[in-house]
């Protein structure tokens, strides 16, 4: 099971909502902004659980059960399963307003993936944000909010789920991800989301550019060896940027390893053969890692591909031979 509750409960955006509810404010309109497209509902119903359930969004009593299964009577998910939301489901919901609640004080309308909500959707929508009717609340969930009309901004509360550290990830995942190396791969290579890990972690390719790296920084011991390596690379069939955060990962576990702060070794399996890695001095360990920042750099300068792995390829033995010779 993936800990989605305790990565939203830890949210900055969580704790303010539950505050308002606390303090009986509850805004008639948020809008949850969010990356992680792939599970932003999941991230809304524990929001919405926190408007219903008598005890702090339990998760356990009637109310949190039901709006799990998105079948509470006042609470209403849009869009319907494996469609995007219509301006016919915003005239519905407009309509259904003016419809008192059913089993509470309260009703609440949940709106995910509203990025992809046209400008027709949008305005009609409007004027229930601008004049909602008494105890009704609207909560919208978006990837981003470029293609939100400013008209619809203006009138909700902003709040956001940022990138989650990679110890809150971990713990959410590591019942449901049970290779906690290669979990911690992908973590690593993610940008910070619950989906991209775990698209990352279902992908065969990551083993594989692990397996890559940690070839590269064993057995790579001369420049003759450079354009082996790029056509190595070649096979992975990975990205570069998985390619680097892999590299940066691993460099950071050997200079902590060799700093003598074992514990803190996040690849455990990788640092034992990687200590068979020879002559990476804490020096050069240091340089390989700004020579990554360098290549992100270079990329996002539109060089080549190809010249930026060659690139690093021949920085990493730079470096490691420089420390070797002081
Ligand atoms: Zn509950």
């Amino acid at each position: 099971m993936i800990d989605l509750s305790s990565l939203v409960k830890s949210t900055n955006a969580y704790k303010i909502v539950k505050s308002d509810k606390e303090r009986g404010r509850l805004s008639h309109a948020y809008l949850i902004v969010c990356a992680d497209g792939d599970n932003l509902e999941g991230y809304l119903k524990e929001f919405a659980k926190l408007f219903f359930c008598k005890n702090e969004g339990c998760g356990e009593c009637r109310e949190c059960k039901l709006i799990d299964q998105k079948i509470y009577a006042d609470a209403l998910f849009l869009p319907r399963e494996g469609e995007s939301i219509s301006a016919d489901d915003i005239t519905a919901l407009v309509q259904d307003t003016f419809v008192k609640p059913l089993e509470s004080d309260k009703k609440l309308y949940v709106l995910s993936n509203a990025e992809s909500m046209n400008a027709v959707s949008q305005n009609k929508l409007l004027k229930t944000l601008e004049e909602p009717p008494k105890n009704v609340h609207i909560l919208i969930g978006a990837t981003g909010e470029y293609s939100l009309l400013s008209t619809v901004k203006s009138r909700v509360r902003k709040l956001e789920i940022p990138p989650f550290s990679a110890n809150a990830l971990f713990n959410a995942l590591k019942d449901e991800c049970q290779d906690s190396e290669k979990l911690k791969g992908a973590i690593a290579c993610s940008d910070g989301t619950l989906g991209k890990t775990l698209a990352l972690y279902k992908d065969e390719s990551l083993m594989s550019v692990m397996a890559f790296v940690e070839d590269m920084f064993i057995n790579m011991q001369s420049s003759s060896q450079v354009l082996e390596y790029s056509y190595k690379f070649s096979l992975v069939k990975c990205e570069i940027e998985e390619f680097l955060s892999v590299t940066e990962l691993f460099a950071r576990d050997m200079l902590v390893y060799i700093s003598g702060a074992k514990e803190l070794v996040f690849s455990k399996k990788e640092i034992q053969n990687l200590s068979s890695a020879k002559g990476f001095t804490r020096g050069a360990l240091i340089g390989i890692l700004q020579a990554v920042v360098d290549a992100r750099k270079r990329l996002d300068a539109n060089s080549g591909k190809n010249m930026v792995l060659e690139w690093l390829l021949f920085k990493i033995l730079e470096e490691k031979f420089k420390w070797q010779k002081l």
